[in-house]
C-alpha cells in the first residue's frame, strides 16, 4: 500500500462509518441455524428476495432438525424466491443433517468446522461467525474485491490474497464492518461496471482515481 494511501485511511474509514453506519440493518433471526440459513440463502439473491422467503421459512424449520427430517421438495417451497432455490434447499437439508449427527443439532462455531457443512464457504462462514459472535473477520465479496483494489488497499488477484491482505491493513474492529459499508457504497457509488468518481465523496481520497488523474483521464471505470 503507498504512503498517501494508509495516510488517507482512517479518514476514508470514518466516512464510511458515518455515512452507511456501524450496525449491518438485515433480517432477525432466533438462533445460529436461522442466522446461518439466512446468509446462505443471501448468495447470488437480493435483500428483498430473502426477506420474502425467510419468515415463512424460520416459522415452519425452527430448529436444525426440523429441516435435516424434511424432504427437499418441501424445503424449496419456502425458497422459491432466492436464486439457486433449488441447490439451496438441497444443501440446507444437508448441512443440517450434518449439524444434528456430527454437533448434536448446534451449529459449529470454528471456521475450520463451519467450512464442511455443504453450501458453506469462507465467505459465509466468516459473515456467520462476525453476525453471530462478533469473531473479528473479512468478508470479501464482489463489491469488496472490487472496491479494495480500487482504493489501492490490495492487489490481490482473488478473495483470499484480498481477505489476507485487507487483514493487514484495516484495524481490527473495522474488519466486521467493512463488508456491508463497500457493499451499499459498492451499489450506490462505486458500482461494478462503471464507478460514479465524480459523484462519490472518496475521490480525492482514492488511489486509484489518483493515478488515473495523474495520468490525464476523468476517473476510473474498469
Ligand atoms: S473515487 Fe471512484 S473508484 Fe474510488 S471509491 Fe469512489 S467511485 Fe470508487
Amino acid at each position: 500500500m503507498k504512503a498517501h494511501t494508509k495516510e488517507n485511511l482512517p479518514r476514508i474509514l470514518a466516512w464510511l462509518d458515518q455515512t452507511y453506519g456501524v450496525e449491518k440493518k438485515g433480517f432477525s433471526w432466533r438462533s445460529d441455524w436461522q442466522l446461518l440459513a439466512a446468509i446462505m440463502l443471501s448468495a447470488q439473491s437480493t435483500d428483498k428476495q430473502v426477506e420474502e422467503a425467510i419468515p415463512a421459512l424460520f416459522a415452519r424449520f425452527e430448529t436444525a432438525q426440523s429441516v435435516a427430517k424434511a424432504p427437499v421438495e418441501e424445503i424449496e417451497s419456502y425458497i422459491r424466491s432466492v436464486g439457486l432455490y433449488q441447490t439451496k434447499a438441497r444443501n440446507l437439508k444437508k448441512c443440517c443433517q450434518r449439524i444434528v449427527t456430527e454437533y448434536h443439532g448446534a451449529v459449529p462455531v470454528t471456521i475450520e468446522e463451519l467450512l464442511t457443512l455443504a453450501g458453506v464457504g469462507r465467505k459465509t462462514a466468516t459473515l456467520f461467525l462476525a453476525d453471530a459472535y462478533g469473531i473479528p473477520g473479512v468478508t470479501v465479496d464482489t463489491h469488496v474485491f472490487r472496491i479494495a483494489r480500487r482504493m489501492g488497499w490490495a492487489e490481490g488477484r482473488n478473495p483470499a490474497e484480498v481477505e489476507q491482505e485487507l487483514m493487514r491493513v484495516l484495524p481490527k474492529d473495522h474488519w466486521n464492518r467493512i463488508n456491508f459499508q463497500l457493499i451499499y457504497h459498492g451499489r450506490a457509488i462505486c458500482t461494478a461496471r462503471r464507478a460514479k468518481c465524480s459523484e462519490c465523496a472518496l475521490e480525492r481520497w482514492c488511489e486509484k482515481n489518483l493515478e488515473k488523474q495523474a495520468a490525464g483521464e476523468e476517473n476510473v471505470n474498469d
